[in-house]
């Protein structure tokens, strides 16, 4: 058995978008910005990806600019916010605790370039508090940055609740919507969104495309000097196969959204259900309120990184919210900032299914997952300790 449970990571592909991909590799490979109708034709690709990903998310074609992905949109939009504020005179920023890093380390450049960042905390549920972002806003604040959906814990935020307050306060919102585009119904006018963020792998589309929904009359600040390319907003000549992908990927996604989130959502809860009966365990983030596709627990008494290895070995592709990945052993800032010490935090599992999950594939990750926790725990020092009283459990 090969099961990929790590879509939050990156996802498959669709034949959709390889598809779309094709003709702007093998036979329209021009550049768009060449005046001969070949070039011609490869501009039309990319404005007709424009016309269709704004469509999907309530947004003008004029409004999408193209960029390299998620990071890059997160990092224009907060740049973007920062310059329109040191112009004002406002340099507070709003934002939360359970941010991707490229919002967060974005802000603390921001911060040491003198910046205030007042990073909201959230529930144990993982859900930021619409009242807490409004009593935050101050005269000064040029920019508040909420994500749409987290991505290790899966919540989603109350984003029109929050556009809401900053619209009627006159302050710019920015959303990470990474992990909601194509996956939960996103309406930039509904939620009055200002800036939004999105990337291709997240939704079956190509890895190093995204894009940044900027609202008319928010003038972009640019990050990548050069030609004119996305109208002045964006230099370097088109990713045209991976912009009509993009847009053939949410295309379909958009299409198939209802469909799949109500499947999802069913093999989710049977997949939280059956490892909620291993003892000591906990589901991270709201029961409800998260993303269709997404399962995160901590076990205590156990290394998360271990885990994950040997359920490499049982053929599943899981993830922790650990950030062990860079070297580093701090536990997730997600798991922290949602009340889980740091011992517990380091049990986690992370599984995020694809839409071609079936109940097969749940069942065994559920067996599988129970039968390497109880190997785990069985040589684990730390679950001695618990097990004979001399440290106290916490889940
Ligand atoms: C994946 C992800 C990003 C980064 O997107 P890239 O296209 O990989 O740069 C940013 N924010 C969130 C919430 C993500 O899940």
């Amino acid at each position: 058995m090969f099961i990929y449970a790590d879509n939050a990571a990156t996802t498959k592909m669709s034949a959709a978008a390889i598809a779309a991909m094709r003709p702007y590799i093998e036979d329209c490979w021009y550049n768009p910005s060449s005046l001969y109708s070949a070039g011609q034709r490869a501009k039309e690709a990319v404005e007709t990806a424009r016309a269709e990903v704004a469509r999907c998310i309530g947004a003008e074609p004029r409004e999408i600019i193209f960029t390299s992905g998620g990071s890059e949109s997160d990092n224009q939009a907060l740049l973007t916010a920062a310059e329109i504020g040191r112009k004002a005179g406002k340099r507070h920023i709003v934002s939360d605790a359970i941010e991707h890093h490229a919002v967060l380390h974005t802000l603390a450049k921001l911060e040491k370039d003198g910046f205030e960042v007042t990073y909201l905390p959230v529930g144990t549920d993982g859900v930021v508090r619409a009242a807490a972002v409004e009593a935050a806003i101050r005269e000064d604040t040029c920019l508040v940055t909420v994500m749409y959906a987290n991505n290790e814990i899966g919540t989603v935020q109350p984003i029109g609740e929050i556009g809401e307050i900053c619209r009627r306060r006159g302050v710019l919102f920015h959303t990470d919507a990474v992990q909601a585009v194509g996956h939960v119904p996103v309406d930039v006018c509904a939620d009055k969104v200002d800036m939004l963020s999105a990337s291709a792998h997240k939704f079956r589309g190509p890895k190093g495309v995204g894009f940044l929904y900027v609202r008319r009359g928010v003038k972009p600040a640019t990050l990548i000097e050069g030609g004119a390319q996305e109208s002045g907003r964006r230099a370097g000549t088109e990713n045209v196969a991976g912009i009509a992908a993009t847009a053939a990927a949410l295309k379909e996604a958009a299409a198939n959204m209802a469909a799949n989130a109500a499947k999802l959502t069913a093999l989710r809860d049977r997949l939280i259900a059956g490892l909620a009966e291993i003892p000591h365990s906990a589901l991270n983030g709201d029961a409800k309120r998260r993303l269709p596709s997404n399962v995160s627990f901590c076990f205590e008494g156990i290394e998360g990184e271990s885990l994950l290895l040997m359920l490499d070995d049982m053929g599943i592709c899981a993830s922790s919210g650990s950030a062990c990945t860079s070297g580093s052993l701090d536990p997730s800032h997600v798991l922290l900032a949602i009340g889980r010490v740091h011992d517990v935090a380091h049990g986690s599992l992370r599984l995020t299914l694809g839409e071609d999950a079936t109940e097969e594939e749940v069942d065994y990750m559920i067996s599988a997952v129970k039968e390497v926790v109880e190997r785990l725990r069985g040589f684990s020092p730390v679950w001695r300790d618990l097990v004979s009283g001399k440290s106290e459990f916490i889940l």
